[in-house]
């Protein structure tokens, strides 16, 4: 589905290079998400994010999945795409592919990515193409009212798993740091409103797959997940570098850090597999790796070309 944008591609627009966007200019109808729900901080970030680096909407996609966060697209003014379940990257990839002149952002929940669409989320991983993709994580199955995800805590009980969770949960920070080709590799909050707009500037500036993970609260179903987390910013540790993720101000309040050099995958791997600790910043960053876009570049024919190769094939099998 084409989101709701068209009314704003009117020609005189297109055809004005002078144009100044204001906030305003990305804004869509008032989000349907439940009060307090983090979505709305990420969808904020976002607008944020496109006012100062002036995108344009008529050259930016979101396409999402199912789910809560999966509604994303209709609350932009850009071209939208709201497919389906776990779908988000394979849609992504092929807009990016065909168009690589647009700027790209996938929005997924965890059950749309690390479920339904894990198979997708490790070959988007390891093809490196060019986009932004963001896993808006709450641990549950919102949209679907309180559904075991892949990673809700062990032991929290939803309507799915009344006794509580049975697996020990999946860590998708881990999991993107062991593909092959992983390129960019960051977690932000969304109740840390600087850290989640220098996460989201560092991954659109990053050339290739760049992969956030947002830790994302869900009042209505998990508000105990990161309640503490909130309330106390010494649960949290922050990643530092000057090549990493900063945010003004910040190392004031989460006065608990710890360096580390993004461009060191082996102590980034470390560091997400230990989960004693909720960890924000740049786990990884390495844009020299390759891009499929450009490892694939097929040979340019003309048309005449295309013809003669087409007829040859005609031909082999012509009875
Ligand atoms: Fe947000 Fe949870 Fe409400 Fe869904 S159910 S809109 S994730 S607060």
């Amino acid at each position: 589905m084409i989101a709701e944008s068209c009314s704003l591609l009117n020609a005189a627009a297109l055809e004005d290079d002078d144009r100044v966007f204001e906030m305003s200019d990305y804004q869509g109808p008032i989000a349907r998400w439940c009060s307090g729900c983090g979505d709305h901080s990420v969808l904020t970030a976002a607008q944020r994010l496109m006012t100062e680096n002036q995108l344009k909407p008529e050259t930016t996609v979101f396409v999402s999945g199912i789910g809560c966060s999966s509604r994303f697209p209709h609350y932009m003014k850009t071209y939208g795409f709201h497919g389906i379940h776990g779908r988000a990257l394979p849609v992504a990839t092929g807009v990016k592919l065909t168009r690589p002149d647009l700027d790209v952002f996938a929005v997924m929940g965890d059950g749309d990515c690390v479920s339904i669409g894990a198979g997708h989320w490790i070959h988007a991983i390891r093809y490196n193409v060019d986009m932004v993709a963001l896993l808006l994580d709450n641990n549950i199955y919102g949209l679907t009212k309180k559904q075991t995800s892949p990673t809700t805590p062990q032991g929290y009980k939803s309507n799915t798993q009344p006794y509580g969770s049975y697996l020990p949960p999946m860590n998708p920070l881990e999991t993107t740091l062991g593909v092959t080709n992983a390129s960019f590799v960051a977690q932000t909050a969304e109740w840390v409103p600087g850290h989640l707009f220098a996460t989201l500037k560092a991954a659109y500036e990053h050339r290739g797959f760049a992969f956030v993970r947002i830790l994302q609260r869900c009042p209505h179903f998990t508000p105990d997940i990161y309640g503490e987390m909130v309330k106390h910013p010494d649960r949290i540790e922050l990643l530092d570098h000057p090549e990493g993720i900063r945010a003004e101000g910040l190392e004031k309040i989460y006065t608990n850090q710890i360096r580390h050099d993004p461009a060191d995958i082996h102590h980034a791997r470390e560091l997400a597999e230990d989960m004693s600790a909720i960890r924000l910043g740049l786990f990884f960053r390495d844009e020299a790796r390759p891009r499929y876009e450009e490892t694939r570049a097929l040979p340019k024919y003309t048309a005449r070309q295309k013809s003669d190769i087409l007829n040859e094939e005609f031909e082999r099998y012509a009875v």
